[in-house]
């Protein structure tokens, strides 16, 4: 399909070859884990997900306990955060977990059918964009989503980065200068988070985006992954897993434009620690076997350590105007 678009159109930009590349990808397999491609903190620790469970009961509280609230994840992956936070929830915040309507966003029918299994009829309904969600206050989060949304790259001599064919073989190639500033523009994901904000700041709610990033200025950060190893973004389309690291600095302004208050963004290690994903683990590990207690110590670590997911995974809020900062944002 690629290769005859190209011969059709000439050089495909980047973004659309992403964009086509994960469709496929996530349309049709389960990535997570030993036997995938790549493992995310959900499926490291079930103390993230109960973390986050619980800073969506805070923020609830916040907001005066509206009810019914929308909860809502993007890219869901296994459903596991969402089944972890509402374990939380159903435990120590029943009022939450009833004013609670899930409602997810995700595309691939592979995942949503993974989502089902583990989460059954907690699930109000799936919407391949938010622009589907019902009205009213939301609440939502969304961990490694925004990585997978396809990104540009302008070339320091100003030609924007494509993808070509010779033969068989995807090559890159260029095409002509755009007029736009050299760099790496994920515009994809700003205009996703522009909505969230505007409906956010319309509706009242507020968001919890994790993900690796940066703060602005990145020229190249696309990478593709497969079977936890880096692969070559143009050898097996639709096969690898592409991400780019998402520009918070972009992601914010873009909130602040679309009239949303914008906290953060912090280092994951910063946020989890000040949430108390070391106190959360020793309760766990009180009740562990000896072999799982060193394997949810050593979760912990991976997810706050500086050379680990600590300092690259940051987190950022987005909340109505007016709302209290939310936990783990507070000055
Ligand atoms: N949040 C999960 C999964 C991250 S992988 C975790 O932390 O484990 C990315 C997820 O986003 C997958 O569920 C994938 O199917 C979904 N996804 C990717 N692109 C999407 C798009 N454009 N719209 C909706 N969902 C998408």
């Amino acid at each position: 399909m690629i290769r005859a678009e190209i011969a059709e159109r000439g050089p495909m930009r980047l973004d659309r070859y992403i964009a086509l590349c994960n469709a496929h990808y996530y349309a049709t397999r389960d990535p997570f884990g030993r036997a995938g491609d790549f493992v995310t903190a959900p499926e490291i620790t079930q103390a993230f997900g109960e973390l986050l469970g619980a800073w969506c009961v805070s923020v609830w509280e916040g907001m005066g306990r509206p009810d019914p609230v929308l909860l809502a994840e993007a890219g869901p992956g296994r459903g596991t955060l969402m089944a972890d936070a509402l374990r939380l929830a159903d435990r120590v915040a029943p009022g939450f977990a009833a004013a609670a309507r899930v409602h997810l966003i995700e595309t691939s029918p592979v995942l949503r059918a993974a989502q089902q299994t583990r989460l059954g009829g907690r699930v109000a309904a799936w919407h391949d964009d938010i622009a589907t969600l019902p009205e009213g206050p939301l609440l939502l989060v969304a961990n490694e989503f925004l990585d997978a949304l396809p990104v540009r790259q302008i070339l320091h001599d100003g030609r924007e980065r494509a993808v070509g064919c010779e033969g068989e073989r995807l090559v890159w190639t260029t095409l002509p200068a755009p007029g736009e500033p050299p760099g790496e523009r994920g515009e994809a994901a700003c205009a996703w988070v522009a909505a969230l904000a505007a409906r956010i700041a319309r509706e009242s709610g507020a968001a919890l985006i994790i993900d690796y990033g940066h703060e602005g200025g990145a020229t190249d950060t696309l990478q593709a992954v497969r079977g936890h190893a880096p692969a070559d973004p143009l050898a097996a389309p639709g096969e690898t897993d592409l991400t780019a690291h998402v520009d918070f600095a972009a992601v914010a302004a873009a909130s602040r434009a679309a009239g949303a208050a914008v906290h953060g963004p912090v280092p994951q290690g910063t946020f989890l620690r000040a949430l108390g994903l070391p106190e959360r683990t020793a309760v766990l590990c009180r009740a562990a076997r000896p072999g799982t207690a060193r394997q949810l110590q050593a979760a912990a670590r991976r997810l706050m350590d500086a050379d680990a997911m600590g300092l690259v995974f940051k987190a950022l809020a987005i909340a109505a105007p007016g709302l209290p900062a939310p936990p783990g944002f507070v000055p």
